[in-house]
């Protein structure tokens, strides 16, 4: 039983001795000397009562949080953080001082947050949110958050929201794209037949010129829609695992046999050279099926009559590349980086009068990323284009 006292105990008990005895030997009195054995005792049973670990949860507890290190805290937030005290910024953390200079910490908040919208949001001291533009560079927005924390101070969040305001951006434009390019044809489609269930219907020849124009338009409506339809469809796949082999020279020689039958005099200048030996990739092979497709139809659309459309796939390192090389007007530098966005045009005349979509190279985009590949664009103004895209082979199992 004595021998599962805890050591805290013991100790209790050994200095409540000590304190008695050496009482009874400064004192002479034996009164005192009881006294202070009787205190003690009591400190003894009340240490003894204490379970062992609220104890130990006292001993190891954390400081309470009013005692943690504010500046710390503040410090440690990846965002730009900002504590207030009477108007002025008493602390910035290394993000806000990075944003909105070293020197802000001292002075008054409207000046160092130099945005009408934020001094206005300060002074009248709201807690709602606010949408600042133009904080460090021009086309940055931030959302501004205000909460006080006790009397006189409060502390200032910047969250930066461009990335989401961007993304939100790109989403309302292509709906308000798509609609455009889907409303044109159909404008056509409704004029045309409303015209031949007038009087134009009578006329046999231009009843058949009108119908062609119906057909054409209510054709570029199916492209486009299959475009849009392919691309949902690509981004919905997104996080699907890859699993098929696919020989990119069997679908490389099913294209070109396609577009040779379908093009006529175009579809005879495909060259196709494909190197011995090639390893499959790990993928979607309709994606890539539509891929080689699009590059292919590009340079045969925008490469001049007659010149030849090269086909080449080779084995690089651990990769498979497939490149698509024309001979035509080729491409302005400045319109390179923007090519993959969906329905980006260098000549939007052009592209729509030979039935582009301006969505193929956006979905080639989608499929290389999905395929963890790369996409080159190289162009030379009045020579012609090579588009090559590189695709990892899988790497082989080690041997157990
Ligand atoms: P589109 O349906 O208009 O061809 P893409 O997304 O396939 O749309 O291509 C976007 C734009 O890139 C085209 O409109 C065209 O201006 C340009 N482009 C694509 N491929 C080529 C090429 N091989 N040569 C010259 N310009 C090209």
């Amino acid at each position: 039983m004595i021998d599962e006292l805890p050591l805290r105990t013991w100790l209790a008990v050994t200095i409540a001795v000590a304190t008695a005895a050496m009482v009874w030997l400064l004192s002479r009195d034996g009164q005192a000397g009881l006294a202070a054995l009787a205190g003690g005792a009591a400190l003894v049973v009340i240490i003894a009562t204490i379970p062992e670990e609220q104890a130990a949860a006292h001993d190891e507890a954390p400081a309470p949080s009013h005692e943690l290190p504010a500046a710390a805290i503040v410090e440690a937030v990846a965002e730009p953080v900002l504590v207030l005290r009477g108007g002025r910024v008493a602390l910035a953390n290394v993000a806000a001082r990075t944003l909105l200079g070293a020197h802000i910490v001292g002075e008054d908040a409207r000046v160092a947050i130099r945005h009408p919208g934020a001094a206005a949001h300060l002074a009248e001291g709201v807690t709602q949110p606010v949408d600042l533009v133009g904080i460090g560079a021009l086309d940055q927005r931030w959302e501004m958050r205000a909460a006080p924390i006790g009397e006189n101070a409060r502390l200032v969040q910047l969250v930066d929201r461009t990335g989401q305001h961007a993304a939100e951006k790109m989403r309302v434009d292509f709906v308000a794209n798509a609609s455009h390019e889907l409303r044109t044809p159909l404008a056509s489609i409704l004029g045309y037949v409303e015209t031949l269930a007038d009087e134009a219907g009578d006329d046999p020849g231009l009843r058949k010129r009108f119908l062609a124009i119906v057909f054409d338009e209510a054709r570029r409506m199916e492209r486009l829609v299959e475009d849009l339809m392919s691309l949902s469809r690509i981004e919905a796949e997104k996080f699907r695992e890859l699993r098929a082999a696919v020989d990119l020279a069997v679908l490389a020689q099913e294209a070109c046999d396609t577009l040779t039958t379908t093009h006529g005099d175009r579809g005879a200048d495909i060259r196709l050279d494909i190197a011995e030996q090639l390893p499959p990739v790990t993928g979607d092979p309709v994606q890539l099926s539509q891929l080689i497709h699009n590059l292919i139809g590009n340079a045969m659309k925008y490469g001049r009559a007659g010149t030849p459309v090269e086909v080449s796939l080779w084995t690089q390192a651990q990769n498979v590349c497939l490149r698509v090389a024309d001979q035509g007007d080729g491409i302005p530098p400045e319109h390179l980086p923007r090519l993959t966005e969906r329905f980006y045009r260098v000549d939007p005349g052009r592209s729509r009068s030979i039935g582009g979509t301006g969505l193929g190279l956006a979905i080639v985009k989608h499929v290389v990323e999905r395929h963890r590949g790369r996409l080159d664009i190289a162009s030379t103004v009045g020579v012609g284009t090579r588009v090559t895209v590189t695709l990892p082979t899988p790497t082989p199992k080690p041997l157990s």
